[in-house]
């Protein structure tokens, strides 16, 4: 069996859209396009033109980033479209289910119940917020589809670590799809799980360029699975879905500079989460920073709102995450340039 066997059967049914045939060198009479660049179109491809369907570009770019092969990369509006297409592939409305560990990221819950999917949580353990491998293989069921583990979780700050996705992908086996979702991977110590992605059949993972890659307005992230299963998800994306710009300015920013640019950006905000995170533990109004390996920091504090008030009057914006399960009185601070930084510890000082 294979892990396409929990896939909706409509969607395995599925017949391909066939886009206007894809060949740069020749005319294009076939796609019902304007024939004249729009004024200030700086784009190699001409925006007045269909972008290359699926970009193959696009995909050896990304592929040749997270090391594995084009046919395991499947580039998409970002990563919240990947979570999308997972869901929708696997979910049939009204009968199947997501399984979370919260807290975590919004999104999959929220791509589930735009879907009409259930959705099963099981609490990350207190107080380090570990991921709970018995109590998810004790959730699975018939119904369980996928299984999203935020690795570092959004926003916690924390991996679970290897050895325990691993774990928890193969007692799960072909039961139900684990997705790992490495928005954050660049920050941490713990390697991608992209390479065993591509040889486990049930596990895939979500990469993004939004954080590390500081491309969050190119709208860019991948799914890395077998190649069977991306297969199946790029005949559910619209063909034109990625923009000429996009697919342009993303290659451009993959090659030589860009990657070097990016460790460099890493190296800094790394150095600068150290000392944000001893600066704010040192803070009277703060009880607690959580270890990150992202860059972002959670902290508790007993004066939750003094503290929003306190950086919204300093005009600087932090996340309020005390809504979400086990997370009371805790806010979410991204590690920003050195001044901004020193902006939010003065304004804090104050509480
Ligand atoms: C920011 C974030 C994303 C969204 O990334 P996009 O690629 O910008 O859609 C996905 N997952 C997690 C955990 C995030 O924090």
């Amino acid at each position: 069996m294979s892990i396409l066997a929990r896939v909706r059967p409509e969607i395995l049914a599925l017949e391909a859209y066939h886009p206007a045939t894809w060949k740069p060198g020749l005319v294009r009479l076939h796609a019902n396009e304007n024939p004249w660049r729009p004024e200030g179109d700086g784009s190699a491809g001409g925006l007045n033109r269909y972008p290359e369907p699926q970009s193959a570009d696009l995909a050896r770019a990304l592929a040749g980033l997270y090391g594995v092969d084009p046919a395991c990369v499947l580039p998409t509006r970002g990563s919240d479209e990947g979570i999308d297409l997972l869901v929708r592939a696997f979910c049939a409305a009204g009968r199947d289910r997501v399984l979370i560990s919260t807290p975590t990221f919004p999104m999959y819950g929220f791509a589930a119940r735009v879907q009409g999917a259930g959705v099963v949580a099981v609490a990350l353990t207190e107080p380090d917020f570990t991921l709970d491998v018995e109590g998810l293989c004790a959730a699975i069921d018939e119904t369980v589809k996928l299984v999203f583990v935020c690795a570092p979780n959004n926003p916690t700050g924390g991996h679970p670590g290897r050895q325990r996705i691993l774990q928890l992908a193969e007692r799960i086996g072909e039961r139900a799809l684990v997705v790992v979702d490495e928005a954050y991977i660049e920050f941490c110590t713990t390697p991608s799980l992209a390479n065993d992605a591509v040889g486990l059949g049930n596990l895939a993972v979500l990469r993004t360029l939004s954080k590390a890659y500081g491309l969050a307005g190119a709208r860019c992230g991948a799914v890395i699975a077998s190649p069977a299963l991306i297969d199946l998800l790029r005949r559910l994306l619209p063909p034109y879905a990625i923009t000429t710009q996009t697919i342009e300015s993303v290659t451009a920013c993959l090659q030589g500079e860009g990657i070097q640019r990016t460790a460099g950006q890493v190296e800094q905000l790394l150095t600068s989460r150290h000392t944000l995170a001893e600066a704010l533990a040192g803070l009277g109004a703060i009880t607690r920073v959580w270890p990150s390996e992202a860059n972002f920091l959670l902290v508790h504090s007993h004066r939750s709102s003094d503290l929003l008030r306190l950086a919204l009057d300093a005009g600087l914006l932090v996340r309020d995450v005390g809504t979400q399960p086990g997370l009371a009185g805790c806010l979410r601070v991204t590690v920003g340039l050195e001044e901004d930084n020193a902006r939010l510890l003065a304004a804090w000082s104050q509480a």
